[in-house]
């Protein structure tokens, strides 16, 4: 089966070095036929605030059942070879946070968050069945690398517990990694280590009004009211969901916001412009993916982002930027693509799935509506300078990040420029 290339050839002028990984003769037959995988920019840094590494599709699996052997390595360096420079899971149930750190814990490029997904509340209230066994979901075997075994043992029962029980044991087992991840920290630290920190964000937490079927309102508030006090606790950012929720979001948010160090990210922004602005009156920065690039609303709303509150992210494998979406034309970098149920190959990224390296059609859609005369304008522009103009948004954004994220390393950087 032949891949199938996703725009014209002639869209890809090769920029920066060419990648090293393999040679174009060595291709694999599947990839003859398609475009050739861009280059890595000159001098782009970025990081993914979020991107959903313990999601079944880096595994293979599509539905629960095996589709491909999993890729999550492979795909993890095309993102590093192409310009990103951290990423961050995202973690919305206990279990997804267990899953996450035995993701990250070896690798210094990955962190994660430590929350409750709006849309998984109810997994803080009552226990869930395994789908295979039919008995409740375990535990066991997820246990992360480096932690102390012995650290979870109190909360070992949570799988039979409900209701309050349950939400204040899941909630204590959530705050017992959170204190090992800042023991961590402190270990290294005092012993002249790099910071070894896995956990830089309190979330994925907030309010889902569209996935009710799921939590009802009442649950969802209750499980979003907890986080302010790990952010609070662990002094760490918030990482936020709000969708079609914005009134009870804000008024949240409003009465809390003086608990949470640094503030917090509202990722993946959907909303109108109204909406945006309330959010940024209170300082909250917001996430941009390709959700937020659909449509022509979209753009305008993404074109007014106070420059020093906008922060990028894949939301992978979700959030593709289609063909039908408004900011799809203002793509510069096309990857070839395997179908879903074929083998992976190294230059080549699944179909219909975000992977990191989708980074660069977001900043390059985002660099563009941006352009102080707008996209039609910038499209007239030569390849170097938009080029330059990617590397100075990138720039910026990777500075915001850190400012949220990472206050110590902005401060360093602050203080050296
Ligand atoms: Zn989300």
């Amino acid at each position: 089966m032949s891949c199938r290339p996703c725009g014209p050839a002639s869209d890809q002028p090769p920029r920066g070095r060419t990648h090293s990984t393999q040679a174009p003769d060595q291709a694999s037959p599947l990839l003859r036929s398609s475009l050739p995988f861009p280059p890595a920019k000159q001098g782009i840094k970025m990081i993914d605030i979020g991107i959903n590494l313990c999601d079944q599709q880096y595994r293979g699996m599509n539905r629960g059942r095996q589709q491909r052997p999993g890729d999550l390595p492979v795909m993890l360096q095309r993102g590093w070879d192409a310009g990103v420079d951290r990423a961050y899971a995202t973690a919305g149930s206990l279990r997804d946070l267990l899953t996450s750190l035995r993701i990250c814990v070896d690798e210094p490029r990955l962190m994660t968050t430590a929350g409750v997904h709006p849309s998984s509340s109810k997994d803080a209230v009552a226990a869930r069945p395994d789908m295979r066994s039919g008995k409740p979901e375990t535990y066991e075997g997820l246990f992360p690398g480096h932690y102390d075994v012995s650290l979870l043992a109190p909360y070992a029962r949570i799988e039979q517990e409900s209701g309050h029980a349950r939400m204040n044991n899941y909630f204590r087992a959530l705050d017992a990694l959170l204190a090992a991840d800042q023991e961590q920290m402190a270990h290294s630290l005092a012993n002249g280590l790099p910071a070894h920190r896995k956990i830089i964000a309190v979330g994925e937490c907030g309010l889902d009004y569209d996935r009710l079927r799921h939590t009802t309102k009442n649950i969802q508030k209750d499980v979003f009211m907890r986080h302010f006090d790990l952010s609070e606790k662990y002094r760490l950012p918030m990482f936020l969901h709000s969708r079609n929720s914005c009134d009870d979001f804000l008024s949240i948010m409003k009465q809390n916001l003086h608990r949470v160090p640094g503030g917090g990210v509202v990722h993946s922004f959907t909303g109108s412009w109204e909406e945006a602005k309330q959010l940024i009156e209170l300082g909250l920065f917001l996430g941009v993916n390709g959700c937020s690039l659909k449509t022509e609303d979209n753009l305008q709303t993404v074109r007014r982002i106070p420059l020093e509150l906008l922060l990028l992210e894949t939301d992978g494998p979700w959030c593709m930027i289609r063909r039908s979406h408004a900011g799809y034309h203002l793509i510069r970098s096309h990857y070839p693509q395997t179908r879903p149920e074929s083998a992976t190959h190294p230059l080549s990224v699944v179909r219909d799935r975000v992977e990191l390296v989708h980074m660069n059609p977001v900043l390059e859609v985002v660099t563009a509506i941006r352009h102080p005369d707008g996209p039609e304008a910038y499209q007239l522009l030569s390849d170097e300078e938009k080029d330059a103009a990617e590397r100075a948004l990138a720039h910026q954004v990777f500075l915001n990040t850190l400012r949220l994220f990472h206050p110590e390393e902005y401060a360093t950087h602050a203080s050296a420029q």
